[in-house]
């Protein structure tokens, strides 16, 4: 019947946090826009379904990320078109069985794909069962700028992209106008709809409820130079003339195990927040006066919308690069390798240099898209009805009993 609610599979993996807070975020959308009316599943096909290496990814990109190099060449040297279509082409077919098991124990209307490497087998896998026309097939997007060729395939119905930057790549690489979408990157509806104040928050996550804070991360991993920084703060945010803390630093370490039990081990002069992987990082955001963090597109996009002003003190080569000049360049924040500037910047803001942080955070709150998560969901949603009325139109026509419908 036309009211059975449709399934849409959202496929991501779970490298770093970034890719399945995106998939979360999609879920959390259609739920709050359209309830009932979508079942919606988040995948990690590969992992589920298929065998190495393609379920090694999360373990192949967490060794990656500690041999930068490596990455960097891994991401260079798998840029050329020939090279990824001939191993996505030779992985497809021999992954397509297992991926075409997990199609049909989902039954999606719609499918989503919110990572570089799922859009070439499913789509390979929907052609070959004739069911292109049938599934909608869209790619969500989650790098700001500097994006991997993979992520773009002519046969998708709709290309979201984070920012112009990125649309104008999936353009020069023969997307046509009508498939690309541009609404920013997809965030939990948790920090766009959820009222949040300052106060409350600091009381709720027992953080002392007058000192500037500053929030100090490394994405879902915790990684870049978290530690040199969170020991360069502790010395920067105790004001020596006064004897006593100018401010307070907060670091989330997320799966980063040895970082967190690290930093406990130390002692501080200011008040210490260190917690491991949040569920809650909207709550931790609002209660911050600025961030510290790796140029993970989530986190970036995260901030903008709880208007931190952002010091991004690492990216990873390739896809994060380009995270750095849309943040500065927009006035939202700076980069700085060095552990010692960013946290004598951290005491400018705190002390004299208040204005320039009300400046940065009034910047990234005009960056920020709160609704695009929305946005997306309401398109899709458009779509689907789109292709409904178009593969029903087809169905009758090829249909020998085809009785038609009385109007309502
Ligand atoms: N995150 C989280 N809890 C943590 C650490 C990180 O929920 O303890 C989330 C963070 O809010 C963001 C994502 O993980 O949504 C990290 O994504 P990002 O793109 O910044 O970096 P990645 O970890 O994917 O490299």
């Amino acid at each position: 019947g036309a009211n059975r609610a449709k399934n849409v599979l959202i496929l991501m993996s779970d490298t770093g946090g970034g890719h399945r807070a995106s998939a979360e975020a999609i879920k959390d959308a259609f739920r709050i826009e359209f309830g009932d009316e979508y079942r919606v599943f988040v995948k990690d096909l590969c992992k589920d379904h298929a065998g190495w290496p393609l379920n090694n990814m999360e373990s192949s990109y967490k060794f990656m990320v500690k041999h930068v190099q490596l990455w960097k060449v891994a991401f260079h040297s798998t840029s050329p078109r020939w090279v990824h279509c001939f191993y996505l082409a030779a992985l497809a077919s021999f992954y397509a069985k297992k991926v075409e098991a997990g199609l049909k124990k989902y039954k999606p209307d719609i499918i989503i794909s919110v990572h570089p490497l799922m859009q070439h087998i499913p789509l390979w896998v929907l052609k070959w069962q004739g069911l292109q026309n049938r599934v909608v097939f869209v790619t969500v997007i989650t790098d700001l700028n500097t994006c991997h060729p993979t992520w773009f395939h002519a046969n998708v119905n709709r290309c979201y992209c984070p920012s112009e930057e990125v649309a104008k790549r999936a353009a020069l690489d023969d997307l046509q106008p009508s498939q690309i979408r541009v609404f920013g990157l997809p965030i939990r509806p948790s920090f766009c709809r959820a009222v949040l104040v300052k106060d409350e928050l600091r009381k709720e996550l027992e953080l002392d409820p007058e000192l500037p804070a500053v929030l100090l991360m490394g994405g879902g991993e915790g990684m870049g130079p978290v530690k040199k920084t969170a020991k360069a703060l502790g010395e920067s945010l105790f004001g020596r003339e006064h004897g006593k803390p100018i401010g307070q630093l907060i670091v989330i370490c997320g799966r980063n195990k040895t970082l967190s039990s690290s930093l406990q081990a130390l002692e501080w002069k200011i008040p210490v927040k260190i917690r491991g992987f949040e569920t809650q990082m909207e709550k931790w955001m609002g209660a911050c006066d600025c961030i510290i963090t790796k140029a993970g597109p989530g986190t970036i996009a995260e901030a903008l919308i709880r208007g931190l002003p952002i010091i991004l003190n690492d990216f990873i080569p390739g896809q994060e690069v380009g995270n750095v000049p849309y943040v500065v360049d927009n006035g939202a924040g700076v980069f700085s390798k060095s552990p010692k500037e960013t946290a004598s910047l951290v005491a400018r803001w705190f002390g004299p240099d208040s204005e320039e942080l009300k400046r940065m955070s009034e910047n990234a709150l005009k960056l920020a898209q709160p609704e695009a998560v929305f946005d997306i969901v309401r398109d899709i949603h458009e779509l689907s009805r789109e292709q409904g009325v178009i593969s029903q139109i087809s169905s009758s026509l090829t249909s020998s009993f085809f009785i038609p419908s009385p109007e309502t």
